[in-house]
Formats: C-alpha cells, structure tokens, sequence
C-alpha cells in the first residue's frame, strides 16, 4: 500500500474547543514533541469532541517506542502482552499511550488463525497505518495539538457529520479478525445515534455466529460496556435485532426479552431505564445490579419451579442462581466479584418481606440492602411484589428509630415485635410469604 495522504481538517471546520483537550493528555504529547517523536490525540476522544461529547479518556499514539516512551515520564509503566503500550499516571488519571502499530491487512506476517482471527498484532507500524488498522472510520481521526487540526485517513469525519458508522476495509474481514468488532458497532450505533447500512447489518447477522467462541473474560468486559454507554435500552433492541440476545446470555428468552422492549414492560427494561438515567445525570451504575436484572427472569422462573416441588425457598433461590449463572457463563463469564453481590441482591428479595422482630434493622444494615432495595422497587413497578411492601421499607428508611419500632410492631398486632424467633418457627410456613411472584 502506498503511503495515502491525510485530509486535515481545520478548526473551523472541526469546531473543537482545545480547551477541552485534558491537560495532561496535552502535556505527554508536548513532551513527545520536544523529544522529537509525532505524537497525537486519537479514537473515541477525537470522536467525541467533535460530537462535543465529553470523551471518557484521552489516548495518545506515537512513533515512540515503548522503551523510548517510558523514560520521558517520572510515572510511567510499560503493560501489555498482546500489544505494549505506556501508561502515564497523573494522580488518579491515566494517559494511554500507544506506538503506531499497522493492522492485518498491511502487514503480511501478522499471525492469524485459519478463520482468520487475529492472535498476535504487535507489529510497529506507520502513522496511516495506525489509522487504517483502526475498527471504524469515525475511531481513527487523529488530533494535532500543534495547529489543532484533524487528521483523517479514512473519511471518519464526513461520516461523522453524516452520522454513520462504516467499517474501516471490509466488513466480513474485518469480523472475522475479531468478532467482537460487531459489538462495538452495536456499542456505537447506540451511543451515538449511528446509522448503519443495510449491508452492514445483514453481514453482522449473518457472521453473528464468530461471537460464539470469543473469550468470556473479554465478552463480559465488552458487554458492560454494551450496558454501561448510556443508551442501554437501544442497545438491547439492537442486539435482539441481530439475534444477539441468547447467544451471549443462554438463560434469557430472547423473543419474550426483545417484546417487551416496546413498552418497557419487564423488569430487566426498567432497570436498562434506569441505567440510562443515573448515566445521564453523571451517577454510578454497578455492574452486579445490572447483571442481576438482567438474569432475575429465568432464576425467578427455576426459583418458582423449585419452591413447586417443595424445595425450600432459599435453597431454591440459591440452586436457581447457581444454575443460572452456570449456564450464563457458557458465553459471558460474571466474574465472582459481581455473581456474589448479585446472588445477595437476589437472595434478599426473599428476606424483605419479613421484617418482623429485629429482621428489619438488620436488614437495613446489610451491605447490600440498597441495591435489594432498588431491586425491590423494579418488581413491585413491574407488578411483581406488593407496592405496599416497597413503600414500607421506603418509609422504614426516613423515619426515627422509635417510629421504626412502632413500625415494625404495627406488623403483627398483639406481638410485642422483640425477636420472636421460635414463635415464628413454629408458625406454619406460608410458600406464599416467600414467593417473589
Ligand atoms: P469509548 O469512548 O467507549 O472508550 P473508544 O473508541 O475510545 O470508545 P476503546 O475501546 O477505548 O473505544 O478503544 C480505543 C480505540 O482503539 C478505538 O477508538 C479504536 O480506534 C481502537 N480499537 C479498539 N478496539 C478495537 C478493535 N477491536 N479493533 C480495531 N480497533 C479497535
Ligand atoms: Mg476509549
């Protein structure tokens, strides 16, 4: 490939503020300069800004090499095995910066396996190079801070203007490189309102099978980031428009899911909802609160099955879990740091109707009572708990303590509302005290 040449688009025409270039992304720039190396802005942050977007992070690429990176920086470290790259640290935040590298078509030794996936991609490579190795058109603009131009090598901004999201090359290959390029046309399309073309959608649908041995490690990552960017509701019908549903979470029903997308009747579209909004408004969302909405559907189900059949309620609830989780993690692994707190959240839904004796404030003081109580709070919006229940913890949480107690009393007339263990205990169990449903 010969070398091509860059359109530079100017700040006129671009309209990026440089002020809202992070001042550190800028400064390890500079010092790449002065060393006598290219150094520029590029990928999503260059896209955002020109969406005028708050960009998430500012990555930086190079004609340095790692070894000639690091040493410009008091704190700095080389990562990496697949590709390395330098990460300055300022305080709290981390600039990426990455050497140039050229992606499989421009290289012809770059290993790949018989399908075509790539396993190694640590070639060094031109800065054009760099830019066409890149997934889409609009995530391989670059940014130089000397006379903050854009450049482009790939018809990136006129896709951006015209809001479309192209592959960069072709689409099939580019795939069957790595599948999950396909989530992250998804991700994008979403996130920022892309269109994409009829082609592009059916050769997405029709290659959706490459996902299906893709690491689970990597699957889940990229799927938090499917829930997490804002627009989660759009995601989820893109990937029931795909037929991505119950190929990265075997448990769901996808055709009963994606109905209820349009009037945002399952718990799970609520909680998307949700997600969105605490998003918008700049709030932390946590992972094992969405995976728990999005798996409650068939664990509630094996749960129900279970209590049928005499199980006991919390040894149904957990065996449901465990199933459930196990057959999730035959596509997107959860990572136990979240199935935990997730089996909590679930598990609670079962203690919250009884609040009797002390149950109550220690329930209260369980670290995981918030998200079972927002948790609460979806199924009693989707009519599966009593709203009544819902409000009573509401109320439960903003009163004092005598109130509380008188609270908690007002729950059994006659009963002094102390522990009452073994009069419980005796009582007969009442399956439909426990039920979820
Ligand atoms: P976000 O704002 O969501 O982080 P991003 O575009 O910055 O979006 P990253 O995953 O942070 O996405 O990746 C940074 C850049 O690296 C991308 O803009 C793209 O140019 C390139 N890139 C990332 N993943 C791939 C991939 N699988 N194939 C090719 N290029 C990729
Ligand atoms: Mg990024």
């Amino acid at each position: 490939m010969s070398k091509p040449e860059a359109r530079r688009i100017h700040r006129d025409q671009h309209g990026i503020n440089p002020e809202y270039i992070d001042r550190h992304a800028r400064s390890v720039i500079e010092t790449l300069l002065d060393a006598g190396y290219d150094a520029y802005l590029v990928g999503g942050c260059v896209r955002d800004l020109i969406l005028r977007k708050k960009p998430k992070d500012f990555d930086v690429a190079t004609n340095a090499l790692p070894e000639q990176i690091a040493p410009l920086f008091r704190r700095s470290r080389i990562i990496g095995k697949r590709f390395r790259l330098v990460h300055v640290r300022f305080g709290r935040e981390v600039i990426e910066v990455a050497t140039f590298r050229a992606g499989a078509d421009l290289v012809d030794d770059l290993e790949t396996t018989d399908a075509g996936r790539i396993i190694s991609d640590n070639v060094y490579g031109e800065e054009y190079e760099d830019a066409f190795r890149r997934d889409f058109t609009i995530n391989a603009l670059f940014y130089d801070i000397r006379d903050d131009a854009v450049l482009d090598y790939v018809g990136g901004f006129a896709d951006l203007q015209s809001r479309k999201l192209h592959v960069i090359g072709d689409p099939e290959k580019r795939f069957r490189e790595d599948a999950v390029r396909m989530l992250r046309a998804i991700r994008f399309s979403a996130k920022l309102d892309l269109t994409l073309e009829t082609d592009l959608v059916n050769t997405i649908k029709r290659l959706s099978y490459l996902l299906e041995d893709q690491s689970r490690a990597r699957l889940f990552d990229e799927v938090i980031k499917l829930l997490q960017g804002g627009a989660a509701v759009k995601t989820m019908s893109l990937m029931c428009e795909f037929g991505f549903v119950e190929m990265l979470f075997p448990p769901l029903d996808q055709q009963r899911l994606c109905e209820t997308l349009n009037d945002c009747s399952s718990l799970l579209c609520r909680a998307l909802k949700n997600t969105d909004k605490r998003i918008r408004q700049g709030k932390s969302v946590t992972p094992a609160f969405m995976f728990a909405a999005l798996l409650w559907e068939p664990v509630r189900q094996r749960y129900e099955e279970l209590l049928a059949r005499r199980v006991p309620p919390i040894t149904a609830m957990d065996k449901a879990a465990m199933e459930v989780l196990e057959r999730q993690a035959a596509r997107v692994i959860v990572p136990k740091r979240f199935s935990v707190p997730m089996r909590d959240i679930w598990t609670m839904q079962l203690r919250l109707p009884r609040r009797g004796g002390r149950r109550a404030f220690s329930l209260l003081s369980h670290r995981r009572f918030r998200a079972a109580y927002d948790f609460l709070l979806l199924r009693c919006e989707v009519g599966e708990e009593d709203p009544a229940l819902a409000q009573w913890w509401t109320r439960f949480q903003e009163v004092d303590e005598t109130e509380a107690v008188a609270m908690v009393r007002a729950l059994q007339p006659g009963k002094t509302g102390g522990s009452s263990r073994r009069r419980r205990r005796r009582k007969p169990k009442t399956r439909q005290a426990n039920k979820p449903a």
